[in-house]
């Protein structure tokens, strides 16, 4: 089977539309979310909220086939990429993490390694050889891309662990980009952040957004409200799964939400 289709061209990202079908998850006989089925469409930014453990992480690593590296872990249902089938039996493992690309809640660059290593350590995952000039310009593109070029552009070399909270989050971003996957998964990306931080990562969102989709799960009401165009709203009842209450676009769902558990929530009343 052929990889997903390219980027139109070798410069930039593609839009693509990710949407999930009847998705369950179980760590071992644990289920932890029941027939969830949502579309992320091309381009926009997604918000996953909900109260913790509901399951939007496990959702999140099913969209990408992270969740098949737990031992325990299973699930049902389908994910497509622009109607191609993630779990495809004949799709490659690698094939899905490169087009899916994720940012966790803390920052992970590889310490010791240089800002421009760390940009480029993605590009072995591909198996992409690539001169030192294009090596050069997708360092400068990508780290543009994440808003972190400014700052960087005169200490490539110096390690990446050396950089503030934000800008290492920013470098991770950079990281994932520089796969050119077409959908960015975000959990929590700002959670561990300063506000100043956050709104930097914020703007970078909204401005990655005209080339990627992305799928942030936040637990901040204001900035689910300031990014996101959709929003799903999850919750796992005691003892039962988590399940989509209700989703849609963004302002209806803190505008006008249509149950009474997402006014609740939405307004900060559990
Ligand atoms: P959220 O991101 O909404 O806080 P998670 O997806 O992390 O929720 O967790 C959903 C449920 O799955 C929780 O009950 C959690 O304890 C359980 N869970 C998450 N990861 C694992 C794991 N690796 N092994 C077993 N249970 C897990
Ligand atoms: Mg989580």
């Amino acid at each position: 089977m052929p990889g997903f289709p390219p980027a139109p061209s070798s410069r930039s990202l593609a839009l693509a539309e990710l949407a999930a079908y009847d998705v369950s998850a179980w760590f071992g006989t644990h289920k932890v979310l029941d027939r969830v089925s949502l579309t992320m469409p091309a381009g926009e930014i997604t918000a996953l909220i909900g109260p913790s453990g509901c399951g939007k992480s496990t959702f999140l690593r099913i969209l990408n086939r992270m969740h098949e590296l737990v031992p325990s872990a299973s699930m049902a249902g389908e994910v497509q990429l622009d109607g191609e089938d993630v779990y495809a039996p004949t799709r490659k493992l690698t094939d899905a993490r490169k087009a899916i690309g994720m940012v966790f809640q803390k920052p992970n660059p590889f310490p010791a390694m240089s800002i421009e290593q760390n940009v480029l350590a993605g590009l072995k995952l591909t198996g992409t050889r690539a001169s030192k000039d294009t090596r050069e310009e997708l360092v400068q593109s990508c780290l543009t891309k994440a808003g972190l070029w400014k700052e960087v552009k005169d200490r490539l070399s110096a390690p990446g662990g050396g950089l503030s909270g934000g800008q290492q989050q920013r470098l991770c971003i950079a990281r994932s980009l520089a796969v050119r996957p077409r959908v960015l998964l975000m959990d929590e990306p700002c959670s561990a952040l300063d506000p100043t931080s956050t709104r930097v990562i914020e703007e970078t969102m909204l401005e990655l957004a005209e080339e990627v989709t992305i799928v942030i799960v936040t637990h901040n009401m204001q900035q689910a409200a300031r990014v996101s165009s959709r929003c799903a709203f999850f919750l796992a009842a005691q003892g039962t799964p988590g399940v989509i209450i209700e989703h849609g676009d963004t302002p209806a769902m803190f505008g006008a939400p249509q149950d009474r558990r997402t006014a609740d929530y939405v307004s900060g009343r559990f």
